[in-house]
């Protein structure tokens, strides 16, 4: 036998890509464009460096309560993680553990059937309508757990409460893990149906909504059983996850909730301004609830126009997958970014 043979083997997710190129304009990984609240700044400023000698809090305690306090649920309801991708993988081993396969929507986040093929976890997955919206009855199959964001990736789109409730009532002895990364652009989070249901799990990030991508802070709220369970799973793989600095910067960008609103409003205003010159320049899009938009063009093919976008170094993110491959996500950027990205687009499908 060669070793080779022993090997867990797993294709792996492929992120968007990170050119570094002086006057680039980025528009392929759902990054926010703004900066961190000017708090955090002030803190890495003034850091101790001599503190980076010991070992971070394994509880994350100050960022638990800080969340616990502005969501309003117990410190117990809460666990974080090394960006939302940690939580959700810790959540894949921890509680889809049944042997029967998970349910999760065809388009979607491409890291759910990574994870669930590094776990041997078996999955089905959901054709969304043809308008995108999640087919709820597919939903209602027997199965061993259900996973979906709310808005959807790479498709903007959000789903009522009413919808994830249907979801929730159809499948109560399953784990449902509810996606929540882009909620904070015009969604509305299902956190109140916690209340009801103790096999919902609510996933978020700092990634986009609170500028913090660099830092990888990420959590999840949950019941107190639910939450045990996770910190069981991950004081069996690595205590120590979040280091030092996240967990101080990240208190403090909760704190500031009047700058999140604002940065989280200018980049609602920037889409909404951004949908209607799209749409002028022939392109159709489910209507986005998130800090991208997902868009085809009239007549054009989506990787000519990828194509052409990064020759003017502007990055946006195409994906060659049935169903998507005529599509662009652009993640919204600042005004002058969108503006850049709009003339340059204007002359590219002038007469097209
Ligand atoms: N969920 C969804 C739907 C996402 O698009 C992303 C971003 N790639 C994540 C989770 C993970 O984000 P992060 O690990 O940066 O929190």
């Amino acid at each position: 036998m060669k070793w080779e043979d022993n090997v867990r083997k797993v294709v792996p997710y492929v992120a968007g890509e990170q050119p570094n190129k002086a006057n680039m304009i980025k528009l392929n990984t759902n990054e926010c464009p703004y900066p961190p609240a000017p708090g955090v700044r002030k803190l890495a400023e003034e850091m101790d460096y001599d503190k980076l000698r010991l070992y971070p809090d394994t509880d994350s305690t100050m960022l638990v309560k800080e969340l616990a306090d502005y969501y309003g649920v117990k410190p117990a309801q809460v666990f974080v993680g090394v960006g939302s991708d940690d939580v959700l993988a810790t959540a894949f081993v921890t509680f889809f553990d049944s042997g029967k396969p998970i349910l999760f929507p065809d388009i979607t986040y491409s890291f759910y059937d990574v994870w669930a093929d590094l776990y041997r976890i078996p999955y089905i997955k959901c054709p969304l309508k043809d308008d995108w919206h999640l087919d709820v009855e597919l939903f209602k199959q027997p199965n061993g757990g259900v996973i979906f964001p709310n808005p959807n990736a790479p498709t903007g789109l959000f789903e009522d409460l009413s919808v994830v409730e249907e979801i929730l009532e159809a499948n109560r002895d399953v784990v449902v893990i509810v996606d929540e990364a882009y909620v904070d652009f015009g969604g509305e989070s299902c956190l109140p149906l916690l209340e009801k249901y103790d096999n919902l799990l609510v996933v978020q990030t700092f990634s986009k909504s609170r500028s913090m991508a660099g830092l990888r802070i990420g959590f999840c709220i949950g019941s107190e059983k639910m939450i045990k369970y996770l910190n069981d799973v991950k004081f069996s793989i690595n205590s120590y996850t979040m280091n030092m600095p996240s967990q101080v910067m990240a208190v403090e960008a909760v704190r500031d909730d009047a700058y999140f609103k604002s940065v989280t409003a200018k980049i609602i205003a920037t889409r909404e301004r951004v949908k209607k010159e799209m749409i002028e320049l022939g392109f159709t899009f489910p209507d986005s609830r998130t800090n991208f938009i997902f868009a085809s063009h009239k007549s054009v093919p989506a990787k000519e126009i990828f194509e052409a976008l990064r020759e003017q170094d502007i990055y946006v993110r195409f994906w060659n997958k049935e169903r998507i491959n005529n599509s662009l996500r652009i993640t919204i950027g600042t005004d002058e970014e969108m503006d850049t990205m709009l003339d340059f687009l204007r002359t590219f499908l002038k007469d097209r």
